[in-house]
């Protein structure tokens, strides 16, 4: 079978271009055009001989997002792709234009284990983990398609990064190698359901990525009804986790809590929350609950979602609440999904219909 060359790191690459006896400037070529340019086929090479793109092309392959469809936001600038796999499965991207520069939500599984109950991505079930040209390959399309450089990641589409732990390590160091797309650490950003095991290991891998915690609950009871990873581990566990990342890194935290109407939204879960967190070196972002049509969770209202902010405030938390992007695309937090298999479904109901 031929090799995954994209997925290898640059150290990796030089190694193997060593093995093949290949020198270590055709290393630093191909490594710039597959991170740097990325390109999607060898031919694209121009300044390898033919010969040796005809060999490379024996030997390895390079995994691509093809893009299948485009959704663009009418009330803003929000861009949501539906990417096609080299076998066929698909995956969902987000671009968002901030003042900053571009940012991009991309998926990391095809498919979710973890069953949060407001969240699309885990209604189809899990298929598979993305490889790290994968994960990658969702930026360059991206970039190619909008014409821009993406300045920023961050690890919340489709997925559960840290149940994908090696190839989501590998793209780290690939993504921010000198050598490829050069892109800081300290602008990418993985969040997790709170893995506790995996978010100790990720505290000693000598990244300088934010880590986003959805927490989501201020109680253990409360976290368990909106997701299923709390029976496994408790907040007694997840947050001195979070803690020991912080001491370790140095870098903030992130907690992302959704607000669901009248499920986790009031004064006293706000006061729990101000407790749960105090002493954590941390920031707070408030993400309004956003519906996707197999559940009945509401958001809360305005005036419940700027209560519960000030109340944070008079116990001196960071907090922001998230701005909504792209939700007449189902582009928002908790609605991507693999698109393709509702359209198949529905498909197959409307030729049924019709019979
Ligand atoms: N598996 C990772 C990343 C995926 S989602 C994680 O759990 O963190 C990114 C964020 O969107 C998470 O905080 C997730 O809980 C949140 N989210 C999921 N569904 C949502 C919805 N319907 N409304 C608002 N936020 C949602």
């Amino acid at each position: 079978m031929k090799e995954d060359i994209k997925s290898l790191t640059y150290p990796a690459l030089c190694q193997r271009f060593g093995d093949l006896g290949l020198k270590r400037f055709r290393a630093d070529q191909v490594y710039a055009w597959l991170h740097k340019v990325g390109v999607q086929d060898f031919e694209e090479m121009t300044n390898l001989s033919k010969d040796l793109r005809s060999k490379l092309d024996e030997w390895f392959t390079i995994p691509a997002c093809r893009i299948e469809e485009k959704y663009v936001s009418a009330v803003d600038d929000t861009v949501k792709y539906l990417f096609r796999l080299n076998d066929g499965e698909y995956v969902e991207s987000v671009v968002m234009h901030y003042n900053y520069g571009y940012t991009i939500c991309v998926s990391s599984q095809v498919g979710c284990k973890m069953g949060c109950t407001f969240c699309a991505s885990t209604l189809a079930g899990f298929q598979r983990n993305l490889l790290p040209a994968e994960i990658e390959s969702q930026v360059h399309a991206a970039q190619k398609d909008l014409g821009c450089r993406i300045s920023h990641i961050v690890m919340m589409g489709i997925g559960e990064p840290l149940d994908n732990y090696d190839n989501l390590i590998r793209f780290i160091r690939i993504l921010s190698d000198e050598k490829g797309q050069n892109i800081s650490q300290r602008n990418l950003t993985v969040s997790t359901c709170g893995l506790v095991p995996r978010i100790r290991q990720l505290a000693e891998e000598d990244l300088t990525i934010t880590l986003a915690l959805s927490l989501h609950a201020p109680n253990d009871e409360k976290r368990k009804e909106l997701m299923p990873i709390a029976y496994k581990y408790s907040l007694s566990e997840v947050l001195p986790a979070c803690k020991y990342y912080f001491e370790k890194t140095g870098r903030r935290l992130t907690f992302e809590y959704s607000l669901v109407g009248g499920k986790n939204d009031s004064q006293e879960d706000a006061r729990q929350l101000a407790g749960l967190v105090r002493g954590l070196n941390c920031h707070i972002n408030l993400i309004p609950v956003n519906p996707i049509k197999e559940r009945n969770f509401v958001q809360s209202d305005k005036k419940v979602i700027e209560n519960f902010k000030n109340k944070l405030e008079k116990y001196r938390i960071n907090v922001t609440i998230r701005r909504e992007m792209g939700r007449d695309i189902d582009g928002a937090c908790g609605q991507l999904r693999k698109k393709y298999s509702d359209r198949q479904e529905n498909a197959t109901k409307d030729s049924a219909e019709e019979k």
